[in-house]
């Protein structure tokens, strides 16, 4: 019977290797003023590429890869110990050739993508020599893609691509957008959008401005707007009217590996915490010893043990299914839990700091928005608990009980009477019988 929750020692040896890398070497990067994306600043080459030379060293480059792609293949449980301590700093996963969305777009241009699309981008992109964007929600369509809007047209030999797209992470340092548009909108709603692979310089591409997640100090989502913009037919990344299928194999994964780096970044609020907690002292002792604290400590790790669990079990799944479809309850699951251990963590965290808490100067209130971040992208929780009840309703689809049903406690004495009627009438008679002895 396998149930095992040990990690293999070689194993253990590379997660203590990237333990000690992230803090001392990578944790640091984000102080120097540069983004991870933005691979062509000259800090960037100088700094973040020697580090990726290392992890390339140790064989640890771009794990969530399989070998055909130059991986290792080690699988999504092995990615969420990794991907726990890659979660404690914003450049780890550049570092470890796992960022998002480049991982997901790389995916899909290696599932879907012809001979020559993956010659062109998905060498480079792998490694890291350019950064992609994923150009999907639209600012009046919201998380809803069937409400989107932006369009392409054949003309030619080409795609004509006209409409509006928000949020597009990274597009400003971005080599090629993946665009999806319209392409028959009077078709089946889910066979009505196509995906396209855009180069952000062709003509007609224009970032409208650069929105930041509030906190940050350089505005890393797109609102990018594209005119006539013209790309030739081969430019169609999968089939017509493939947009929905591609998508949802890009998300999955991507969903998953945000909640493993969650669970890092809240174990890194809870040690903090803890510091504090032993550190700051009261007029009679620390803080920890007060039963309040206390109560917040064991909260956020009960919590964050349960939800590590989860994510690993579900990590698990897709390792032994080796198909999203079959685990999508447990990754919606996860994507909607993961917003509320993260707040309630981090909050705690930046509680206990008091007002050094608040400050810029603790990362508590970057990961109280990051938290709702997580609420958000790739689609709002509320979403996600829609498809955990209608998946998990699957199993229940045939059943009609009547207003009494069978699990109703007279209903169930009577059952269990049935049962074992004779044998409690029997032992009633033999008591009787004892008794007028
Ligand atoms: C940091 C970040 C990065 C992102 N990166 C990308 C990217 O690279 N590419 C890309 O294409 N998109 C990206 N997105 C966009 C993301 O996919 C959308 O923000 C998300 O789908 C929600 O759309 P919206 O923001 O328009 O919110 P809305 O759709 O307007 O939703 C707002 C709120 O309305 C409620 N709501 C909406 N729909 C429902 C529903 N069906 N049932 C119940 N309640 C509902 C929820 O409370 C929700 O939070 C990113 C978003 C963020 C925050």
């Amino acid at each position: 019977m396998a149930w095992d929750f040990e990690t293999e020692p070689d194993f253990q040896e590379k997660l203590d290797w990237i333990d000690s890398f992230v803090k001392h070497k990578v944790e640091p990067l984000v102080h120097l003023g540069f983004h991870p994306a933005d691979v062509k600043n000259p800090k960037h080459r100088a700094i973040v590429k020697p580090l990726q030379e290392e992890v390339k060293a140790k064989g640890l480059w771009a794990c969530h890869l399989g070998p055909e792609l130059g991986g290792k293949g080690y699988g999504q449980v092995k990615l969420g110990l990794m991907n726990e301590i890659l979660g404690r700093s914003a450049f780890a996963p550049t570092v470890f050739g796992c960022q998002a969305p480049d991982t997901g777009n790389a995916e899909i241009i290696a599932h879907y993508g012809t001979g020559d699309q993956k010659a062109k981008y998905l060498e480079p992109l792998l490694n890291n020599e350019i950064v992609s964007a994923f150009s999907m929600t639209e600012p009046q369509g919201g998380s809803d893609p069937l409400l989107f809007t932006c369009s392409a047209v054949e003309d030619g030999d080409e795609w004509v691509i006209n409409g509006e797209k928000w949020f597009s992470t990274n597009a400003r340092w971005s080599e090629f957008l993946i665009v999806m548009a319209v392409t028959d909108p009077d078709g089946d709603p889910y066979r009505r959008m196509s995906m396209f692979i855009v180069p952000t310089k062709t003509p007609g591409v224009e970032i409208v401005r650069d929105v930041a997640v509030y906190g940050q100090q350089e505005g890393s989502e797109g609102y990018v707007r594209y005119t006539d913009v013209r790309v030739p037919k081969d430019h169609l990344l999968g089939e017509r009217g493939g947009a929905f299928v591609i998508s949802q194999t890009r998300l999955g994964g991507g969903r998953i590996h945000h909640a493993m780096r969650t669970v890092g970044a809240c174990k890194r609020a809870l040690d903090l915490m803890c510091r504090r907690a032993a550190s700051r002292r009261t007029r009679d002792g620390v803080i920890a010893d007060k039963q309040a604290v206390q109560m917040q400590i064991a909260d956020s790790y009960m919590e964050l043990e349960q939800f590590r669990l989860y994510v690993l079990k579900t990590a698990w799944m897709i390792d032994k299914y080796k198909d999203y479809k079959k685990v999508r309850k447990d990754i919606a699951a996860i994507k909607a839990l993961m917003p509320k251990v993260y707040r309630d963590i981090a909050g705690r965290a930046l509680h206990i700091h008091g007002s050094l808490g608040v400050s810029p100067e603790m990362p508590f209130a970057a990961q109280v928005i990051g938290s709702f971040v997580m609420g958000i992208a790739d689609g709002p929780t509320e979403v996600h608990k829609v498809t955990v009840a209608r998946q998990h309703m699957r199993e229940y689809r045939n059943i009609s009980d009547p207003i009494f049903p069978d699990y109703s406690i007279p209903q169930l004495k009577e059952a269990a009477l049935e049962t074992y009627g004779d044998i409690a009438d029997t032992v009633r008679e033999l008591a009787e019988t004892a008794g007028a002895d």
